[in-house]
């Protein structure tokens, strides 16, 4: 299987929250013995492309796969047959992942396309017209159909023994908890309501059953994702489902005070600042859920947000941020910014570089503006000449990296408690400001008899624009 492709990222900038930009490696499964009796069972290659959502989407295919009986392959050469989970979102993205289809064509032969990019079979059959079977974004049964047409299950699937909370592709102890999917608004510049359609949120007790499984499998850290987490539960009308005997609403502030009774790590992904925000900014401060926001601004000037079509752009955003920090000193806020979309003006730029001071956002991500095909914005006028979209780009991350570097160094000569991602001659792991993949991280300079998953105390010895250095106190 190729290794991941990378990630239109800046340093430890983030993805674009609602766009799939973020790449992981196939990390394939723990498998079992290879044959049941003398019978070879099918083998099936992955490679997931995308964000954290469409990770989820290639976890649930592994589940169902393995709960058949087919093994997962490690390398081309072994699969009988290979699914490619795309990502369509931005034009590098779908670049990626139809190199991803040749690639897996060349060494397979034998390539089911599913994923973002799946929504658009023409482009995919018209570069790579050898695939077997083309199928949209989250069609669990589509693809599972295809792999059955491709190569049948085996005989005893029994057998096989899928653990209760499914198959993760991420380490043991994090993982990603989806909570609806598709998105009701209509942001000028995004395809996902036309990939994903609307939102549809899973009940409260599917969503803590889900939770509880991983945490009873080793998990110390859910990480809450959707398209947009603060609209939970719109689609149900907040209808509540009984979970230990009691009812929790479908609402973001009652499901995140159920996922705080787990005892462990929940952090929140994809928030839009809509009013009830401000409801859970007490479970942070109360240490039920970390403190910590990842907010896709995009944007401040409104002008710009306006022709974005973003939502809760008028919500007084700095006033509000102001609020929560009162209210919870500790909070961590990571976002994304585009520069260069049509009609940005010097002026819009520079508010937003203002407003970036002010709002002293602790980690961003900075996209140069694409036309996505079939994108709304592309019909706008004014078009930002791709010189000054690089210039704004580099502008912004500076920028970023002096507020980053900044309130990194106040940590200095504070206790942390610190996940352990990663042990041997260095040991690594995040604070509680750290989301994975796409934040700092802090390295441990006192490593004794650590073990990943753990979770210590730990005082910051130093700090640079993205990490820290800490010594483990307990
Ligand atoms: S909120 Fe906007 S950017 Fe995010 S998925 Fe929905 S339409 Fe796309």
């Amino acid at each position: 299987m190729p290794a991941a492709a990378t990630a239109p990222v800046a340093g430890r900038a983030a993805p674009l929250s609602a766009g799939p930009v973020l790449n992981y490696t196939v990390a394939m499964p723990a498998q079992g013995p290879a044959t049941t009796g003398r019978r070879r069972r099918p083998k099936v290659g992955l490679v997931s492309l995308g964000c954290a959502k469409a990770l989820v989407d290639t976890e649930r295919v592994v589940t169902r796969l393995r709960a058949e009986g087919y093994e997962v392959a490690n390398d081309y050469a072994s699969a009988d047959v290979v699914v490619v989970n795309t990502c369509g979102f931005l034009i590098s993205a779908r670049e990626e992942s139809l190199a991803a289809i040749g690639e897996a064509v060349a060494e397979n032969g034998r390539v089911i396309v599913t994923g973002c990019l799946g929504a658009d079979p023409s482009t995919i059959r018209a570069r790579h017209p050898k695939v077997l079977a083309v199928t949209g974004p989250h069609q669990y049964d589509a693809v599972l159909a295809a792999v059955h047409a491709a190569i049948p299950p085996p005989h005893a699937p029994f057998l096989e023994l899928v653990p209760p909370q499914g198959l993760r592709l991420t380490p043991r102890h994090y993982a990603y908890l989806k909570i609806s999917e598709g998105c009701n608004n209509r942001c000028s510049f995004c395809i996902i309501p036309r990939l994903r359609g609307d939102l549809v949120s899973r009940t409260a007790a599917d969503v803590l059953a889900e939770a509880e499984a991983l945490v009873a499998a080793g998990t110390k850290e859910l990480l809450v994702i959707s398209q947009d987490t603060s609209a939970y539960g719109v689609d149900l009308r907040y209808a509540a489902s009984r979970w230990h005997g009691r009812d929790v609403r479908a609402r973001l502030l009652d499901l995140c005070a159920a996922l705080g009774e787990l005892g462990v790590w929940v952090r929140l992904h994809y928030v839009y600042p809509y009013p009830h925000v401000d409801e859970i900014i007490p479970l942070m401060a109360e240490g039920k859920i970390l403190p910590y926001l990842d907010i896709p601004f995009q944007h401040a000037s409104p002008s710009v947000l306006r022709a974005m079509r973003r939502p809760a752009n008028q919500e007084r955003v700095l006033e509000r941020i102001r609020a929560w920090r009162r209210a919870c000193p500790e909070l961590t806020i990571r976002s994304t910014f585009i520069v260069g979309f049509p009609g940005e003006t010097a002026d819009d730029f520079a508010f937003l570089l203002d407003w970036l001071e002010e709002a002293q956002i602790d980690r961003a991500g900075c996209f140069r503006y694409e036309p996505v095909q079939g994108a709304a914005s592309n019909a706008l006028p004014d078009r930002v000449p791709d010189e000054i979209v690089e210039q704004r780009w580099h502008q912004l991350m500076q920028a970023q990296q002096r507020i980053s570097t900044a309130r990194l160094a106040a940590k200095v000569g504070r206790q942390v408690d610190v996940i352990i991602d990663e042990t041997g001659d260095e040991v690594w792991g995040r604070s509680k400001g750290d989301a994975p993949e796409v934040d700092g991280r802090v390295r441990l300079d006192d490593p004794a008899r650590l073990r990943v998953g753990d979770i210590v105390r730990a005082r910051v010895t130093a700090a640079d624009a993205y990490d820290l250095r800490a010594d483990v106190v307990a």
